[in-house]
């Protein structure tokens, strides 16, 4: 089995030039990530004003990051990206492409055949599709084995986590390269074998969101207080280590010592949920009104601005910490 880590069959990617394809939030986002690695990226947009606003958009991030210390200088990254109208321009001497179109299957079938008439048959092509099995819009190419996805999280010039995703066809060399370019570009990729609908990220959040929700709809604990268990608690060794990880040191011989005293309590909680869906529209709508009075709709915004100067500051404290 490949590992996150395996990179024989990797080409060099010092070199490689990078396009971003979609200017949305993504596609900026990885333009950052690129140029600030030092990389040269080339980016394109179907929508001349979504390109045209790119620029300022990534020029304000930049400014952000440098405020919090995390980028030297706005201009010396700004230097590595272009903005280019026209697809196959926009595409020459691309080594590896981003794909940040929007989240549908059609729409990248679409994207992929133009894209593949732009770029060398050699030219991995990845895409940052949140949830999207890559074979579903890359078998219809003449060289699918150079598709695969590299899911970030948003946004990735602050979150490194990338799923690096390969299909089927994927040649081990696209998924190894694309695993060295992540690498180079300060993100942490991670493997996952195969394809699953939500990858592994979304799954995890997805069972921690099931279970919030269907605590908070029985009236076991209020939204304030979910949170709180995960900000106060379980949060604050996740920022630093895995599930894994921390249920090995929290019985004194290990993962086995502590699957023989929890074991049973988690296994039993599991067979108690049910699959009754707790998406429905009662909880929501109490959620809704629990969170509008903690946080009134007026103040979404600022506490959007807040959460970012939350997690550039956690990031900064982050790297000067040596592991
Ligand atoms: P967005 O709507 O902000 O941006 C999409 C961009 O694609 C738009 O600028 C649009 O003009 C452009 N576009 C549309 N058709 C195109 C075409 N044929 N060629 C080139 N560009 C085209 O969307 P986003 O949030 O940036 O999401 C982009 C991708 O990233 C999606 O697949 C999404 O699932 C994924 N993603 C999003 C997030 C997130 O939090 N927003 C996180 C991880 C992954």
């Amino acid at each position: 089995m490949q590992s996150t880590t395996a990179s024989s069959q990797a080409e060099p990617v010092s070199s490689m030039t990078i396009g971003v394809v979609g200017a949305g939030l993504i596609g900026r986002a990885w333009a950052i990530v690129f140029a600030r690695a030092g990389f040269s990226v080339s980016v394109y947009d179907i929508n001349a004003d979504a390109l045209k606003n790119a620029g300022e958009a990534i020029r304000q991030s930049l400014m952000d990051l440098q405020q919090a210390g995390l980028v030297a200088g706005v201009d010396h990254v700004m230097k590595h990206i272009r903005f280019d109208a026209d697809l196959t321009s926009a595409m020459q001497g691309v080594g590896y492409v981003q794909e940040c179109g929007p989240e549908n299957v059609e729409g990248k079938r679409a994207i992929y055949l133009e894209l593949e008439a732009a770029v060398s048959d050699e030219t991995i092509l990845a895409s940052s599709t949140s949830g999207i099995a890559a074979s579903l819009f890359s078998d219809h190419l003449q060289h699918p084995q150079r598709c695969l996805v590299a899911h970030p999280v948003n946004p990735p010039y602050l979150i490194p986590l990338v799923e690096v995703v390969p299909t089927p066809a994927t040649s081990e060399a696209a998924t190894a390269t694309t695993l060295k370019l992540m690498e180079a570009a300060h993100q942490a990729p991670i493997l996952v074998h195969k394809e699953i609908e939500g990858f592994v990220l979304n799954r995890l959040q997805g069972a921690l969101l099931n279970e919030a929700l269907r605590l908070f709809r029985d009236g076991y604990v209020s939204a304030e207080d979910l949170d709180k268990t995960v900000k106060y608690g379980l949060g604050l060794r996740w920022s630093f280590m895995g599930p894994f990880e921390t249920i090995d040191l929290n019985a004194p011989a290990g993962v086995v010592d502590y699957a023989n005293r929890y074991g049973p309590l988690y296994h039993k909680v599991d067979q108690q949920r049910g699959d009754e869906n707790p998406w429905d529209e009662a909880t929501l709508n109490a959620l809704d009104k629990e969170r509008r009075t903690l946080l009134p709709s007026t103040d979404l915004s600022a506490r959007h601005e807040w959460r970012d100067r939350r997690l550039m500051a956690l990031m900064a404290h982050q790297r000067s910490m040596t592991e």
